[in-house]
């Protein structure tokens, strides 16, 4: 019989359509799938750290349906490897590639490491459609823009998912494991986690669910939808795909099939998908996306960095007296979760008018998003300040009061998530409430601020900012 696999689970917590794991039973031996706390897992946010838990668990439970079930290790991720490769005989260890530039950083070094021991080392694909390597433009360079990465993928073959497999061999017995209980991982959200837990859609199979759903009644109406808050017009799946609950051709095809069936926003939903891919793309081959600049230029441009300024402070907790952004902000700290198009204004406010860096928000993102993901976090920033490379032009500058008029006409987004304007308040809106820290000291009727830089004088000040560059 052949030598256990090692089967390191990261943000992959899926049993269907996985390589590294369809591989691992075809081998004939023992899978033993691990998930290792190493100093990566523990940089994460508070929000994203506590959805790990849940998924995890998700996926634990996934596994114990097939007679297996998830290891769990805290160290440094070779030395944990290794201890488990003496303790368990195993001879090979298999995993799905990621592309952030630390986790890249380490798995070089695992690889070659572990392959020096004579150990079968093996990363398969799984996180993405296209390997972000495999898109070139005709110069034989990567793509800075998004519209002919589209046209250069959208008639790529995506293979077929995979199927689930049908068992999973286990080993004669099991190495020890630690708990989810010992870790909290949601020891960080404070009271939040209560809250957004009544909104997270977890594991493998709510994730399936949530895209048949979608297929069937929401997809044909996305183009029309997917652009207005307060209507359930998106898929929804980020948190899922974040973590790896469902696999992005998964969705392809379910997207593809959609088309093939008429259904109008098909397209468009693919788009999206693209767009995902595109952020890694980007962020493979320019790592310097997720910490600075992309246009090194705009290390010159004047951005407040002071995350103790009262404005940045009211940004964060939703009180600007900007309502959609106000909004925004609560929707996520409440959720988890933010619409896209709240997320770009949220963004554009916070770098233009407020003039503070796309970093202070990226970082506070990076703490509040159940769905938060490295590239497209890293992306979406740069885009709103206008540092990245497919950005909106920095001078170019969301107005958040008539963008509410244009994609909030009836005010249903603000008065679900803002409770001080209204005399009725909507239960969300009393939920952001029960989720934020004490010392916030915020109540549903405190009275609503009056904006700390109206949208006129912020935009103002930022295209003075702009004139008056120094590039
Ligand atoms: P749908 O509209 O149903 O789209 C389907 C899928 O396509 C999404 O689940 C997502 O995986 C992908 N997608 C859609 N729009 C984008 C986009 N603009 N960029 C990259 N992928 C996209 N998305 C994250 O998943 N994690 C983040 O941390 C994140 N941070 C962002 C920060 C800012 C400032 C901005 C402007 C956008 C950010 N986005 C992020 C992108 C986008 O807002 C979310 O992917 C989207 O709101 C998720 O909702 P959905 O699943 O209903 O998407």
């Amino acid at each position: 019989m052949s030598t256990p696999i090692l089967l390191w689970l990261r943000r992959d917590l899926r049993l269907g359509d996985h390589p590294a794991l369809t591989e691992a039973c075809k081998a004939g031996g023992p899978v033993i799938p691990v998930f290792i706390r190493d100093g990566i897992v523990d940089g994460y946010g508070a929000a994203p750290k506590w959805r790990l838990g849940e998924g995890l668990a998700a996926l634990d439970a996934s596994f114990r349906d097939k007679g297996s079930r998830l290891i769990l290790r805290s160290g440094n991720a070779l030395e944990t490897l290794q201890e488990l490769i003496e303790e368990t005989g195993a001879g090979a260890v298999y995993w799905t590639r990621l592309y952030d530039p630390d986790t890249r950083e380490r798995d070089t070094d695992i690889k070659s490491a572990l392959k020096e021991q004579d150990i079968d080392a093996q990363s398969f694909h799984g996180h993405l459609m296209f390997e972000p390597w495999t898109s070139e433009t005709k110069t034989g360079g990567f793509y800075k823009v998004y519209t002919p990465f589209w046209k250069s993928n959208r008639d790529r073959d995506v293979d077929t998912p995979l199927p689930t497999p049908g068992s999973i061999p286990a080993p004669s017995s099991w190495p020890a494991s630690e708990t989810l209980a010992d870790w909290q991982l949601g020891k960080a959200m404070d009271r939040g986690a209560d809250v957004v837990a009544r909104y997270a859609n977890v594991g493998e199979r709510a994730a399936s669910s949530r895209l048949g759903s979608f297929i069937a009644h929401g997809v044909a109406g996305y183009d029309a939808n997917r652009d207005l808050p307060w209507k359930s017009g998106t898929s929804n799946l980020s948190e899922n795909l974040s973590l790896g609950e469902i696999s992005p051709r998964t969705c392809w095809h379910a997207g593809m099939q959609a088309m093939q069936d008429g259904k109008a926003g098909a397209e468009t939903f693919l788009k999206e998908l693209v767009w995902r891919e595109f952020a890694y793309h980007l962020m493979f081959h320019t790592p310097r996306i997720t910490t600075g600049n992309w246009r090194e230029e705009w290390d010159a441009f004047p951005w407040n960095t002071d995350e103790r300024l009262a404005e940045v402070k009211a940004w964060k907790q939703g009180r600007t007296g900007i309502r959609f952004v106000d909004a925004g902000m609560r929707e996520m700290y409440t959720t988890g979760r933010m619409h896209n198009r709240t997320r770009m204004i949220v963004a554009s406010y916070l770098c233009k008018h407020l003039m503070t860096h796309w970093k202070v928000g990226m970082k506070w993102f990076e703490d509040c998003l159940i769905d938060w993901d490295p590239a497209s976090n890293a992306m979406g920033w740069q885009w709103s300040a206008g540092s990245g490379p497919d950005a909106t032009p920095y001078f170019r500058v969301f107005n958040p009061v008539t963008q509410l008029d244009k994609f909030d006409k009836d005010r249903r987004y603000v008065g679900t998530w803002l409770a001080e304007p209204y005399s009725k308040k909507a239960s969300e809106a009393l939920e952001y409430f029960d989720a934020i820290p004490r010392q916030w000291n915020m109540a549903p009727h405190d009275s609503y601020p009056e904006p700390i830089v109206t949208a006129d004088k912020g935009r103002k000040r930022a295209l003075g900012a702009y004139e008056n560059r120094k590039f």
